[in-house]
């Protein structure tokens, strides 16, 4: 599958810099895993450019993964939004297009915390307090009535 996540660089060469404003389908990130479900578009903004021997990219990515709740195991939804920033020496590029799609899916991918949980705050949450609560020791009661304010009336 073809993205668009590519930029000649010959044509780089020439006009310095490009404006990148993009919004790509997530299948370069060819991910087969049932933990982690990228499917929501991937927006790229920011601008590559060269200068004497580098090529620059300044990028800012967003977009949306899906991760078992901790406390549920329910997908929950995750914004992710990750900047990228890199020097590659053009020496090092071989090919003509030149394909940013693995800067862009690296740094999305170190955004994802290795624990989410539902909406911040799983619902389920207070079932496993609780729970934890059930095997806590017994307290032995306050004794908090044994003073009457208003027994002198
Ligand atoms: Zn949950």
């Amino acid at each position: 599958m073809t993205h668009e996540l590519k930029i000649f660089i010959k044509q780089l060469q020439t006009d310095h810099q490009e404006k990148i404003d993009l919004t790509v389908s997530p299948d370069f990130f060819e991910l087969s895993e049932s933990e982690l479900i990228m499917e929501a578009p991937v927006s790229v903004k920011g601008e590559i450019y060269v200068t004497d021997h580098h090529l620059i990219l300044h990028l800012d990515a967003k977009t949306r993964a899906k991760i078992p709740c901790a406390i549920c195991n329910n997908l929950t939804d995750l914004s992710l939004e990750a900047q990228i920033y890199e020097s590659l020496p053009l020496s090092e590029i071989e090919d003509s297009l030149f394909d940013y799609s693995s800067f862009v899916k690296e740094e999305l991918l170190l955004q994802i915390p290795l624990f989410a949980e539902c909406e911040s705050n799983c619902p389920e949450r207070s079932n496993l307090k609780a729970f934890l609560k059930k095997e806590e020791p017994k307290k032995s009661a306050p004794h908090e009535n044994t003073h009457f304010p208003f027994s002198d009336l």
